[in-house]
């Protein structure tokens, strides 16, 4: 999307704003919890100082927003890239408390973001950046109050870092202050794919609601990065025809659909899906508007616009990434008739194998991949019936409806707790 373009769409916390206003006014809540509910509890500020290779010292900022802890500790992850701002991280931590409380696990929510170029930067400079900016936030962060985990350009080892950092600082090896870690330093199974997996399970759950079949069903991606990647093998070894997927450096295409096992080898080769055998290379931005059943956006924020909403020709929207779509084209995607899985539900995968980490870490004994997968298909599955049975019931889009759902949980939580003077 150009600067002019995005000028007319609203920024991601101000399309959660309308969301959420949208969803309180089906619902009867008092004004005053209204009021809590809209704000985060607490936005961190840091600008850390980092010595970099060259000997220069630079400065980063990074934020931590605690939007709830009404429900469980604060969860939600860590997000390195030039663009973040605070209103992104507020956004994506406001998504974390409904997300957490629409799949109904004991979680709030919170987000991370430090502003800095991860592709510029040597291992050695991430990891200064990442101990510095945990070391900044050891008095909120805690298996207790708060618990990162890997978002856009974070990984395993910013994860094992983090968990250094702060083991460290408290003098005892705490595995549970962050999730998304390394198996060897007690991550759990299947949370590598878990979310790319969760949106293949709740599309499975689309296809039954639409009686449509796996093989007959033609998926085109965004993004290619963890969730995209993995959400696009699942759905291909489950035998949906993959045929397209758009990447920021290009699109490629095969209506007969694309072998993601071999792309994503050709991939690791190459750097790149760009030049696939068997492929067409196409315009990443054209791609989205191609003919299919499921588009799955797996990449950043407002992809799906006031401006190419009116023209998507799939059926069914899994939002694999936070917030792709636009809070004016959510509206042109309900005049459509398309089939919305909202982001809060399609991608919990990730937070629901999050928290069985947590979980795993804090009992010291840990699962079969097979137990892993079970317990949450079954969480993801509850959650899809929860928030399709109220969007019927209230007669209201399932966005809305997820919406609704999450913020009478998390209200519920508040009105119980009390608010302490
Ligand atoms: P990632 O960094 O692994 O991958 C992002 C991918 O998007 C990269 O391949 C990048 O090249 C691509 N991309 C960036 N800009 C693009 C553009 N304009 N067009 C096409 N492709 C573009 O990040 P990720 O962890 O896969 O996260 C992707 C989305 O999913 C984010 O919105 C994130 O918040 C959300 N999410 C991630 C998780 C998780 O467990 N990682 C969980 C829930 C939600």
């Amino acid at each position: 999307m150009s600067t002019a373009e995005s000028k007319q769409e609203l920024n991601p916390w101000q399309s959660q704003g309308m969301l959420f206003e949208e969803a309180v006014g089906h619902l009867n809540l008092p004004a005053g919890l209204a009021k809590v509910l809209r704000e985060p509890s607490k936005e961190i500020i840091v600008h850390i100082p980092v010595q970099m290779d060259s000997g220069e010292l630079e400065v980063f900022t990074g934020y931590r927003v605690q939007h709830s802890i009404a429900r469980g500790p604060g969860k939600g992850g860590i997000r390195y890239s030039p663009d973040v701002t605070l209103d992104e991280v507020r956004a994506l931590a406001s998504w974390m408390t409904w997300k957490c409380a629409v799949v109904n696990i004991p979680f709030g929510g919170a987000k991370g973001g430090v502003v800095c170029d991860p592709q510029k930067l040597s291992r050695g400079e991430l990891e200064r950046i990442t101990r510095r900016y945990t070391a900044e936030l050891l008095d909120y962060l805690g298996p207790e109050r708060d618990v990162p985990a890997p978002d856009v350009n974070t990984d395993e080892q910013i994860m094992a870092w983090v968990m250094d950092t702060y083991s460290m600082h408290m003098r005892h090896t705490t595995t549970a202050v962050v999730t998304g870690k390394p198996l060897e330093l007690g991550g759990s199974r299947g949370r590598h794919d878990a979310t790319g997996r969760g949106c293949m399970i709740v599309c499975d759950e689309a296809l039954k609601k639409f009686k449509m079949a796996r093989d007959r069903t033609r998926v085109i991606l965004q993004g290619f990065g963890n969730v995209g990647s993995q959400a696009a093998r699942h759905l291909y070894q489950e035998e949906y025809r993959v045929i397209g997927i758009a990447e920021k450096a290009g699109g490629i295409y095969n209506p007969h659909g694309l072998d993601i096992v071999a792309l994503m080898d050709y991939r690791k080769e190459h750097g790149t899906i760009v030049g696939f055998p068997n492929s067409e290379p196409v315009d990443p931005q054209e791609l989205l508007l191609y003919d299919c059943e499921i588009l799955l956006p797996a990449a950043l924020e407002n992809q799906i616009t006031s401006r190419n909403a009116d023209q998507l020709k799939c059926r069914i929207l899994c939002e694999g990434a936070n917030g792709p779509t636009t809070f004016a084209a959510d509206k042109i995607l309900e005049e459509k008739n398309v089939f919305v899985i909202p982001d809060i539900l399609a991608n919990a995968g990730g937070v629901t194998v999050s928290y069985f980490e947590w979980v795993q870490d804090r009992q010291g004994y840990f699962w079969t991949l097979n137990q892993v997968r079970e317990r949450m298909d079954r969480i993801l599955r509850f959650g899809f019936y929860d928030v399709i049975t109220y969007a019927e019931q209230q007669n209201v889009r399932t966005r809305i409806a997820a919406y609704m759902l999450a913020i009478e949980r998390v209200a519920s939580a508040i009105r119980l707790r009390g608010i302490y003077a």
